[in-house]
């Protein structure tokens, strides 16, 4: 199996319009690309190539996918063979299994699922039974050329005779169909469709696979929503909609924005705010937490404001902070949702509501002050309490550090108390376990101000020479964490009125702080220090997770690579007794006695 991190890589490098291009005559419109369909051979240019999605669609024949599905489509290929064609084409190299795998033995979960959906889409689209589904999409405002790229399909009410027939006539058995989640077995063994009378959102694996479904019922009945069931290939808990399509746009824009729906994702992608995903109906899980921190740091909450949604919004927030994400919440005018907002106040209200949008913890203490908790005594203790498991989600140290600041400031608690009651120091935030796959958090080790980032900025705030001394050896690639980076690049472009809110209290209790008693040098060669070796680590694990990926005399070489790197960091990073008395040495070498 190629890992996904390649595919995606494979994917993200494709360049799928050169590569359509070959097939099909393409003229640009806009922002994408039209051409005959290669695949019902049509003469008119009804085959638009979307290098922003990433994906191709045929306004007639409805054939859609991505670079991969492209080639296997035209050309017949399997999957991997897509991917290493691909991949050839754009110069990676993809190390050769160890031993010859068989076929993925999910393939025919994809293939059904795969066939389901073209099937629902083509209901969605020609159907007489679907005017409802075709209604409903017109009332919500959102027109068929739209939503069909996008794979919306219906699933016809019962008994479903004709979804079964389809498949049948496509070879597909009922175990697979069980299997997928598409069938249900009702108490007296008979088989019926899953879902029947619903408005179906396709849900894709990263792969941009259909893995399972959403279903609106249209019409009275219950639940209102329902999902696919768990099934080899489909964990609700793990996946989030949307995700296949926004991740680029994620890394684009340096964030994510969570809604609670399909249709919010549908109504922001329309409104051209790509980088929008959501969970499946359910409040947001640890693993979709840390699937959205792959792709991001900053996580905006796009939820609705009634009593319901803002638990949903807090819930959802300490879960991003446990990943050590930056949250926060926009907040939506009474009554709406981000559907109704772009449908009733047009695209500009929502990027204003994006705009303004205010760290989750000021949130909280936006809402907590509304109620009057802070007027009294007994109110502050409810606040805290209510204030405390945000605290101790943060991961992140200076997240962490400053809503310990806030709030003291707020419920009128002495600092050190708090952070006592918050449970003790910055590394493991939260007393819960530190999802697998982060790092620890870098705040270091020493005599320093609390960490290299922070200790650097503190010299450049004391002035010169310091300040251009320490631009010499570091530039803004250097500070991981994003507040310093902020506060970094504000202090080289004297600019502190770009800040945003959070980085701006840093920078604010920075100046406070001050460099304290320390002697500037030792500071200044600790950090030094500090952050090479930080950046070494960050080699090592680099090249550590490249290592299951290659074999022989190449291994052996990134093992001996390795073992170089950590002889390295461990000399940047000796005691602060050995670094003394290092520089001691070197000072009485350089004085020449
Ligand atoms: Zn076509």
């Amino acid at each position: 199996m190629i890992p996904d991190d390649v595919i995606e890589q494979v994917r993200d490098a494709a360049d799928l319009v050169g590569i359509i291009g070959e097939h099909v005559e393409l003229k640009r419109t806009g922002a994408d690309y039209r051409g005959p369909c290669p695949f019902h051979g049509g003469t008119h240019r009804n085959f638009a190539v979307i290098p922003k999605k990433g994906m191709f669609y045929c306004f007639v024949c409805h054939e859609a996918g991505d670079v991969f599905t492209f080639f296997m489509k035209k050309l017949g290929m399997d999957y991997p063979t897509a991917v290493r064609e691909v991949a050839r084409r754009t110069g990676i190299t993809i190390p050769e299994r160890a031993t010859p795998a068989g076929p993925d033995p999910l393939e025919p979960l994809f293939a059904t699922l795969a066939a389901a959906a073209d099937w629902y889409a083509r209901q969605l689209r020609d159907s007489a039974e679907a005017d409802v589904a075709r209604r409903y999409l017109e009332s919500r405002h959102l027109d068929l050329e739209t939503v069909l790229p996008l794979g919306l399909g219906y699933a016809p009410p019962p008994p479903g005779t004709a979804f079964l027939d389809a498949m049948k006539s496509l070879g597909l058995r009922d175990p697979v169909l069980l299997e997928a989640g598409l069938l249900v077995k009702r108490e007296d063994g008979t088989l019926v469709p899953r879902f029947r009378g619903r408005l179906l959102f396709p849900i894709h694996d990263l792969r941009a696979r259909v893995v399972g479904f959403g279903g609106r019922i249209l019409g009275a009945g219950e639940p209102k929503y329902l999902n696919s069931p768990d099934t080899p290939v489909f964990h609700k808990g793990k996946l989030l909609y949307n995700l296949h399509i926004a991740k680029q746009a994620i890394r684009k824009a340096e964030r994510a924005i969570l809604v609670e729906g399909y249709f919010d994702v549908l109504r922001l992608a329309l409104a051209g705010v790509e980088e929008v995903v959501a969970p499946l109906g359910t409040g947001l899980t640890s693993e979709q937490a840390e699937l959205v921190a792959r792709y991001t740091s900053q996580v905006v909450l796009l939820y609705d404001s009634d009593d319901a949604g803002l638990r949903a919004t807090f819930r959802a927030g300490d879960e991003l902070l446990r990943h050590g994400l930056r949250v926060s919440v926009a907040t939506l005018p009474q009554g709406e949702d981000p559907d109704t907002i772009v449908q009733r106040r047009g695209d500009k209200a929502l990027a204003e509501t994006l705009k303004d949008a205010v760290d989750v913890f000021e949130r909280k203490i936006q809402l907590l002050e509304r109620k009057g908790l802070f007027a009294s005594l007994p109110g502050r203790r409810r606040a805290l309490d209510r204030l405390l498991p945000s605290i101790r989600a943060a991961r992140d140290a200076i997240t962490r550090d400053l809503y310990v600041s806030r709030a003291a400031e707020v419920v009128g608690v002495r600092k050190d108390v708090l952070e006592r009651e918050a449970g003790g120091g910055m590394r493991d935030a939260g007393g819960g376990t530190p999802a697998a796959g982060h790092p620890p958090s870098r705040i270091s080790h020493l005599d320093l101000p609390a960490g290299a980032e922070k200790a650097l900025l503190l010299l450049m705030l004391a002035g010169e020479p310091w300040k251009s001394r320490v631009l010499e050896v570091v530039d803004a690639e250097n500070f991981t964490s994003a507040p310093y980076r902020a506060v970094f690049e504000s202090v080289v472009e004297k600019a502190p009125e770009r800040l945003d809110e959070v980085s701006a209290r840093v920078l604010e209790r920075l100046h406070q702080e001050g460099l304290g008693g320390g002697s500037p040098d030792a500071i200044f060669e600790s950090a030094i220090a500090s952050i090479e070796a930080d950046r070494i680590s960050r080699e090592i694990e680099r090249i550590k997770g490249e290592l299951p990926l290659v074999s022989g005399d190449e291994q052996l070489r990134r093992v001996q690579e390795l073992q170089q790197l950590v002889a390295e960091r461990n000399a940047e990073r000796p005691t602060w007794q050995i670094v003394e008395n290092a520089r001691n040495a070197r000072r009485r070498g350089a004085s020449g006695t």
